[in-house]
């Protein structure tokens, strides 16, 4: 059998010209009154795609959620699924389950009960019922708790029913509103492996909203980072962590070091920026064109530390040790550059002992190589 992360890594329909898209918001809007909670927006997601959308409360993406979902329309814009128009078609017409945060399960229901409502209010035959949920309780891994109530369930087990109620009508595309929302963070955790390897089985499409990026980097195949109801970037969780195209996506995900400054001069492959205090780093050029104002993000595990110069050949900025938070697996140090900037860097602690113990106050640099990080024009 093939590993679940062997076909994760070979699908990217998004990589190939001739893959039909199979969910597409088209210059969506959508207005509260005079509030604009989506903004023509424009997103494409594939068949048997786990697609996350990612923003801060009130970034609007529930609203889009609904709006596949067809509990609310668009103002302007079309939303299509599998080549049809979904304008005027009812939410139970729609080949789209959503699966809230509250579970919405019924508390005087059995576990079954629950599971084998939908298909019973769709007229399946109840020999067909029984061996539909028979199926979803083992895909689960709920078999033992079927005659159990609600109430009589733990907090992941009650999840994987309306996980499981969800799917039993066999939706194309499930929707998922902070799914994990109401776990524990290791049951979160494990939970996200096991939708994971739901979505595969069933070869299902997963829209998932959610506020935790953790979240959205472990379980998704691509992610949409969004604000103020428009889309920010869509890419894979390694690009949208390596590769932001602005501020706002660096900052938004992950931690970030911002050196701000102008283009003093360029060549073919690196850039020479000129921070406000005098201070010159060497970068990757990226579109920096001279004299423009830019920013060079780079992640604080790129960054080194140590209590002596580095070697030629990389940027190095001298300060002070500021700040030390040991978190076991790493450490990371906050250095009050001489300037006044502040470099967070995070040091693995791959050994017991390190070989270059720095303290509070110590004199220290910071350095790293001119493709450590990316250049921000936005
Ligand atoms: P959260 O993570 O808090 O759920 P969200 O990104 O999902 O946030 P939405 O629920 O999509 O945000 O809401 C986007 C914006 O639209 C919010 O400012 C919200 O107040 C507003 N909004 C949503 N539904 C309505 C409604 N029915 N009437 C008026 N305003 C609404």
């Amino acid at each position: 059998m093939k590993s679940l992360g062997s076909i994760r890594r070979a699908f990217a329909p998004w990589n190939d010209p001739n893959a039909k898209p199979y969910i597409q918001f088209e210059n969506v809007t959508k207005k509260f009154g005079d509030f604009t909670a989506v903004n023509n927006l424009s997103l494409t997601i594939f068949e048997r795609e786990f697609f996350a959308l990612l923003g801060a409360s009130g970034c609007g993406k529930s609203t889009l959620l609904r709006m596949l979902a067809g509990f609310e329309e668009p103002t302007a814009g079309r939303i299509m699924l599998d080549g049809q128009d979904l304008r005027g078609i009812p939410p139970y017409r729609r080949p789209v389950n959503m699966m809230f945060q509250s579970y919405a399960l019924f508390p005087h229901m059995s576990v079954e009960k629950n599971i084998a409502f939908g298909l019973k209010q769709e007229g399946m035959p109840s020999a067909d019922i029984q061996k539909r949920v028979a199926e979803m309780l083992r895909l689960v891994k709920l078999e033992q708790f079927a005659k159990r109530k609600p109430h009589q369930l733990s907090g992941g087990q009650r999840q994987r029913v309306a996980l499981a109620r969800s799917v039993a009508k066999r939706p194309k595309v499930l929707l998922l509103d902070e799914p994990l929302g109401a776990l524990d963070k290791k049951l979160r955790e494990e939970t996200q492996f096991e939708l994971m390897d739901l979505q595969q089985e069933l070869g299902l499409t997963f829209v998932v909203v959610t506020h935790d990026q953790e979240e959205a980097m472990t379980m998704a195949d691509r992610i949409a980072i969004m604000d103020k109801g428009e889309v920010m970037q869509v890419a894979t969780p390694a690009e949208i962590y390596e590769a932001p195209t602005s501020r706002f996506v660096a900052h938004f995900v992950g931690n970030v070091n911002m050196f701000e400054g102008k283009v003093a001069d360029r060549t073919a492959g690196t850039a020479r920026i000129t921070g406000a205090s005098g201070a010159q780093i060497v970068v990757d050029n990226g579109d920096a064109k001279p004299g423009s104002d830019i920013v060079f993000a780079i992640r604080p595990e790129k960054i080194k530390v140590s209590s002596k110069k580095p070697a030629e050949g990389v940027n190095a900025l001298e300060g002070e040790v500021y700040d030390i938070a040991y978190l076991g697996d790493m450490t990371v140090y906050h250095v009050k550059l001489d300037d006044g900037q502040i470099v967070r860097a995070s040091a693995l602690n791959a050994a017991r002992i390190s070989e270059d113990p720095l303290t509070w106050n110590d004199r220290a640099w910071v350095s790293f190589r001119p493709d450590a990080g990316v250049v921000l024009t936005r």
